[in-house]
């Protein structure tokens, strides 16, 4: 015989064979090395599936330790609690949302106030200083002014059939 017992051999150990079966198994069994290898190997990832299963077994009282924790929680004085805390947090973070959104804001208007000022005084200094520059500015901005309407009337003639 040369069929080995890879199919037979976990049934063999969960003792689910028939006796003839079981006969027939153990006969190969002493005669092949490497079927009582894999025996072995099969014992022992059923030892560590075992012990393992029987690390993560509930306790006997897992019922009453979820129910006892679910009264627990239900309880009036957690509950108080809890509805005691909401409103506190959201108070308080809305003061930090506040203080924190007042503060950005009041550092923004400073900066762009500055910044108004501080064009209004260049473009007053330059205005009144150097009316040649004021000049050319005015040219300028015609220049583009024309320039805008040339390409705007291109556009529309482009666009329209
Ligand atoms: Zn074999």
């Amino acid at each position: 015989m040369t069929y080995h017992l890879e199919d037979q051999l976990s049934a063999y150990i969960d003792d689910e064979l028939e006796d003839h079966e079981r006969q027939q198994v153990e006969a190969h069994l002493e005669s092949c090395e490497s079927c009582q290898v894999l025996l072995e190997d099969l014992l022992s990832i059923q030892n560590v599936v075992m012990s393992s299963y029987e690390q993560v077994q509930a306790p006997d009282n897992l019922e009453a330790l979820v129910l006892q924790s679910m009264g627990m929680e239900q309880s009036p004085v957690v509950a108080e609690k809890g509805w005691f805390l909401i409103p506190v947090l959201a108070l308080l973070s809305l003061g930090i949302l506040w203080f924190v959104t007042s503060t950005v804001l009041v550092n923004l208007l400073h900066g762009f106030l500055k910044l108004t000022i501080a064009l209004v005084y260049l473009a007053s200094h330059y205005i009144t200083g150097l009316p040649m520059l004021s000049g050319l500015t005015v040219v300028f901005s015609l220049v583009i002014l024309i320039l805008a309407a040339y390409s705007l009337k291109r556009l529309l003639q482009t666009t329209t059939p």
